[in-house]
């Protein structure tokens, strides 16, 4: 609507960071500090072990809460584990699913990620499914890269659950490099989710996704990721440990 501010979601993955309970409470009272003069929502995904402080420790609207992955499983033998249960009683609304650092390092496959997308959407979480391509070709075998990994991973959600999910569009090779992509690239990516979601479901559902983008957002670039990348929403690693970065990403991406 001409003249309305679009509101855009901040997702903040600490990964595993920082190193002690302590360290993340100081860096979280800043936070809610610096967010009490910025609008927009900012989602911190802390460490699990830190989610039930975190979430004690604050009452107002602008911070929510969530979890960096979850098993599929809601209860049993699985040793180290977190249930999307758990996850939501410690607090937390949404869950990441599908990291890229997730699929490299704990072996996921489309096959494990579908599963635990609907187990995050039944525990009533907002999932949102990271995808991204590895390397972007010539060829532009990435396009099918995301086409199919959509389509498999989503393959237990139907349209009404699509109301929980997000997508977070995130190429593997700007997670934690120097470069972000650029931004027309990021808007020709999300034109072509939405196409793809248009196909899976229909093109009302795929205009009422958010989708977001991930990899090298700072506060150098979020203006004109924003500007021109045609996105609902960032999802931030590095920077949202820093509370002065991270405020002013939220800020930035909500029109200030
Ligand atoms: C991420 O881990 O999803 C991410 C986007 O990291 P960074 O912002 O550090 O590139």
């Amino acid at each position: 609507m001409v003249g309305m501010k679009k509101k855009r979601i901040v997702i903040g993955n600490w990964k595993m960071n920082p190193p002690t309970l302590a360290d993340a409470k100081k860096i979280f009272s800043k936070i809610k500090q610096l967010s009490a003069e910025v609008s927009g929502v900012l989602v911190v995904c802390p460490p699990a072990t830190y989610l039930n402080a975190l979430v004690s420790s604050y009452k107002g609207k602008k911070i929510m809460f969530g979890a960096q992955d979850a098993h599929w499983l809601n209860n049993g033998s699985m040793t180290g584990f977190l249930s999307p249960t758990m996850a939501q009683s410690a607090g937390a609304k949404y869950l990441i699913v599908g990291h890229s650092e997730r699929r490299a390092l704990a072996g996921e496959t489309p096959e494990i990620i579908a599963k635990k997308v609907l187990a995050g959407v039944e525990a009533q979480l907002t999932v949102i499914l990271c995808i991204g391509e590895k390397v972007r070709d010539r060829n532009a075998e990435y396009l099918t890269v995301i086409r199919e990994d959509l389509r498999e991973c989503l393959k237990k959600i139907d349209k009404r659950m699509m109301a929980h999910m997000m997508i977070a569009y995130e190429p593997v090779w700007a997670i934690g490099g120097r470069d972000a992509m650029s931004p027309s690239d990021i808007h020709g990516m999300t034109i072509y989710i939405r196409k793809v979601l248009t196909e899976l479901y229909d093109k009302q559902i795929s205009d009422a996704t958010q989708i977001l983008y991930g990899g090298a957002v700072n506060v150098d670039n979020v203006a004109d990721i924003v500007k021109d990348g045609e996105i609902d929403g960032l999802l931030v690693g590095r920077d949202s440990l820093i509370p002065e970065n991270i405020m002013q990403i939220v800020a930035v991406a909500n029109g200030k």
